[in-house]
């Protein structure tokens, strides 16, 4: 086995290449930008080598440093993770040249795969099923739009090089075809510098399946099963599964060998996963090649965890030359897993990237990097900033259960138990996407966010008087933190004062309403809790980390951290926020109406949607930024006329910085 590998990744990925390859025995050298210098996998690695600049261009993505810092540290191989120059044919060939093992598949597959125009051309040999579409090398507008009348709408515009969601465009009916292929090949232009696209069929009620196929140099390929990532947002995926609920033996075999028949035909070693899209019909399902991506995946762990294999392990065997450990007819799949992505984002504001401090990141009990019932894959901290830099995915939770209703369960738990403060996140989301009739229920296609919209966005899990009562708790906690234990009479919260009565009185703002709490304290009586208007006995006991809440008649546990004059609740039936009113502060300055339109979070400034001298109208698009692999617009908050526009297309922006200024009416 290799003595010594250079990791060149970072974040999770890198911490996870790390684990495994500490329990085989192997060193590891890190690579790290300046945004990264005390991260998590720096410390999760033996050695670490600094590579540039914050910016992933200056560092992560500069190869020949990578390289030399290979051959500095005297590692044999390089893993590549995914993202970053995992898919990049050209540093792969680099490698190899310079002695050093590229851990994937040779530069020659990953150029095969690499566009999906061409692959696509490849697979249709390979006898490989295909969306109803058009993948030529002529791209000239007329050709494509007679092609596009001939496949039939609706159809779905992608960019060959395209990847990560992004250069996709739905095109309905004629009439939008034009204005849609020019916005996708500028998309493609602008994100992968090539504006070649492909044109398919729009599959209804998609749901997609990838097979996990694994090669080694001797000659042999298998798949590891599916997993179903059908749940997904802008085109990528928030929740994975393994198995695919509903999929018949039959298909699943047929898949399979589908994808053991794509990898073949590109001679693949090392791990990768052949992408399919699948409809459902009346008459049933069919599947088609969409992609093969020729990596390690995010949701590799799913896999994992059904199969009981170290995938890590696998790719590490195979690079140094050794045969795969386990023939077709060995591997099995056990029970049912699924994976979280755990990203800083804010989906009640269409998935915006956020950026910031964890001030606050509680974990679920679970293993690290590790197959069990919950398995926690981060490469981040508590008190850890999460820059924008890099993407927005933090952390992966993985459960598995013997069922898919267990795991599901299981999954909500951890969910619950995952306390993330200081940035936004999509922690509460997902527990909502989980109790979805049509999650529940494996109702899957791509479109399921979409359909469950309602029960997604915007809502107030736990009720005004639960939330309220655990704020009250959790402030008299704040001010007493030296209290010892409850079973100490003199720390006894429901007599703490020990003469005649006492009152406070608390101002509260909950979900946008005003709350006022009156807490009497009697010598006898113990605690009474008026929320509003109904009043009830109140007691609350410290429960190590939580707090133990009990509001008349009702008893519950939950989490509550108090940062400023906020009070963040955790509990079971989800997350709230109550905002402590400070009578003597001054009135805050919201509503006042300014035409200053900030940038909301820092990135590139794609291009503005209006004019100087234009008028706009409320919730009209402004301009279009780009920030952590995702594309943002920015629409104007009032109606009013565009005075200024304050930057060019193509500049970095920095947070909060005026994009534009508008006059408002
Ligand atoms: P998947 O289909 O597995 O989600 P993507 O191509 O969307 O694959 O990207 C996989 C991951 O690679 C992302 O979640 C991200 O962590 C990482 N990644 C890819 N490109 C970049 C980049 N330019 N900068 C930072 N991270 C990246
Ligand atoms: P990327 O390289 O960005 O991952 P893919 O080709 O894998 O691009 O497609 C990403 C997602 O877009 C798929 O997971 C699926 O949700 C959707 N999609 C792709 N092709 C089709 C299609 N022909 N019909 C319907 N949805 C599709
Ligand atoms: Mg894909």
């Amino acid at each position: 086995m290799f003595q010594k590998i250079l990791i060149a990744n970072r974040g999770e990925i890198a911490c996870r290449v790390a684990a495994t390859a500490a329990r085989m025995g192997v060193r590891t050298v890190a690579v790290y930008s300046d945004a990264d210098a005390h991260a998590a996998h720096v410390q999760a690695c033996d050695e670490a080598v600094h590579v540039g600049g914050d910016a992933a261009k200056d560092s992560y993505l500069q190869w020949e440093r990578l390289l030399q810092a290979a051959l500095t540290t005297g590692a044999q191989a390089i893993h590549p993770g995914y993202g970053f120059l995992s898919e990049n044919a050209d540093f792969a060939r680099a490698c190899a040249k310079a002695g050093v093992v590229f851990i994937g598949p040779q530069a020659e597959s990953i150029e095969a795969m690499g566009l999906k125009a061409a692959s696509k051309q490849r697979m249709e040999k390979a006898g490989v099923p295909l969306v109803p579409g058009y993948h030529g090398a002529d791209q000239s507008p007329d050709l494509l739009a007679r092609e596009a009348q001939r496949i039939g709408y609706p159809v779905l515009i992608k960019a060959s090089a395209g990847g990560g969601g992004k250069g996709m465009r739905i095109v309905t009916q004629a009439s939008e075809w034009e204005a849609a292929l020019a916005s996708c090949q500028r998309e493609a232009l602008q994100s992968f510098g090539n504006d070649a696209v492909l044109i398919e069929k729009y599959v209804q009620r998609p749901r997609h399946i990838e097979i996990q196929v694994f090669g080694d140099t001797h000659g042999q390929i298998i798949h590891l099963h599916e997993r179903d990532c059908s749940v997904q947002r802008r085109h990528q995926k928030v929740l994975e599964e393994s198995p695919a609920p509903g999929l018949s033996e039959d298909m699943r075999q047929r898949m399979g060998a589908a994808a053991v028949a794509a990898a073949k035909a590109v001679n693949y070693v090392g791990a990768g996963t052949v992408e399919f899209i699948v409809s459902q019909t009346e008459r049933g399902m069919d599947f088609y090649f969409m992609e093969m991506n020729t990596r390690l995946q995010v949701e590799h762990p799913v896999t994992e965890a059904v199969t009981g294999l170290d995938l890590v392990e696998w790719q590490l065997r195979v690079a140094f030359g050794e045969p795969l450990p386990l023939k077709q007819d060995q591997v099995s799949v056990r029970g049912h897993a699924i994976e979280a992505r755990i990203c800083a984002e804010n989906p009640d504001h269409d998935f915006l990237p956020a950026t910031g401090p964890l001030k606050v990141l509680r974990v679920p009990p679970a293993r690290r990097f590790k197959p069990g019932p919950v398995r926690w894959d981060s490469g981040v901290r508590e008190g850890d900033r999460i820059t924008p830099y890099y993407d927005s995915m933090v952390a992966k939770l993985i459960v598995h259960g013997d069922t898919r209703t267990q795991a599901l369960a299981r999954l909500d738990q951890a969910l619950a138990q995952l306390h993330i403060l200081g940035l936004h996140n999509n922690v509460s989301f997902l527990r909502r996407v989980l109790h979805t009739p049509s999650f529940k229920h494996a109702d899957l296609d791509t479109a399921l966010i979409q359909r469950e919209k309602e029960n997604l966005f915007e809502t107030q899990a736990l009720s005004m008087s639960q939330a309220v009562a655990v704020a009250v708790a959790a402030r008299l906690r704040a001010e007493m933190p030296d209290q010892v234990g409850w079973q100490d009479p003199w720390s006894k919260r429901n007599h703490w004062r020990m003469q005649g009565s006492a009152h406070r009185v608390w101002v509260w703002e909950f979900a946008g309403q005003r709350v006022e709490t009156v807490l009497t304290t009697e010598v006898r009586q113990g605690m009474q809790l008026r929320i509003d208007n109904p009043s009830a006995s109140f007691e609350w006991i410290d429960a190590s980390e939580s707090l133990q809440v009990r509001w008349g008649e009702h008893t519950w546990h939950a989490h509550a951290y108090v940062l400023d004059e906020k009070v963040h609740v955790f509990s079971d039936q989800g997350e709230a926020v109550c905002r402590w009113i400070d009578p003597l502060a001054h009135a805050s300055q919201e509503g006042v109406a300014s035409g200053h339109l900030g940038a909301p979070m820092p990135g590139k400034l794609l291009s503005y949607a209006v004019a100087i001298g234009e008028r706009v109208a409320a919730g009209q698009a402004l301009a279009v930024m780009e920030a952590m692999k995702m594309e943002h617009t920015v629409s104007a908050p009032n109606p009013g006329v565009v005075t200024e526009l304050c930057f060019a297309p193509g500049d970095q922006v920095p947070e909060g910085a005026m994009l534009l200024q508008l006059k408002i009416d």
